[in-house]
């Protein structure tokens, strides 16, 4: 599996040491990795790139990740995965995040050994141009 193209990941989430675990992770395992610490700079990134899939936290400032990922789906980008990242636990918050469009579900903690996998699931099953 490591001789395809890298992948290229989008991960929105504001906290930064998740996103340079999510990074050093993702990298070692050949995907690249562009990151985005807010709703406006993950906008401000997709003027220039289109990602395979986004890695989307869901409790942002500003514009938490239900929304932006609605607005992904229903106006900008809907042909690109995307999965929440999210420590929310409670009863229902997995189906918020489908209901908001989200095309998977990964919960932290991020499980180090298992996320490479993970990601490379919804990659491959999610292609619905
Ligand atoms: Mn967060």
């Amino acid at each position: 599996m490591d001789t395809k193209e890298s992948p290229l990941i989008l991960y929105v989430e504001d906290n930064l040491d998740n996103r340079t675990l999510v990074r050093r992770i993702l990298e070692a395992e050949g995907f690249s990795v562009i990151e985005a610490a807010s709703g406006k700079e993950m906008f401000e990134k997709l003027e220039t790139v289109t990602p395979d899939l986004i890695l989307m936290d869901i409790n942002l400032p500003e514009i938490d990740g239900y929304t932006l990922t609605t607005t992904l789906k229903s106006q900008l980008k809907p042909e690109i995965p995307i999965v929440a990242l999210t420590a929310n636990v409670m009863k229902g918050d997995r189906e918020k995040t489908l209901a908001a469009g989200c095309d998977g579900y990964i919960q932290k903690p991020i499980d180090v050994d298992a996320l490479p996998q993970q990601v490379r699931s919804f990659l491959g099953s999610k292609a619905k141009g």
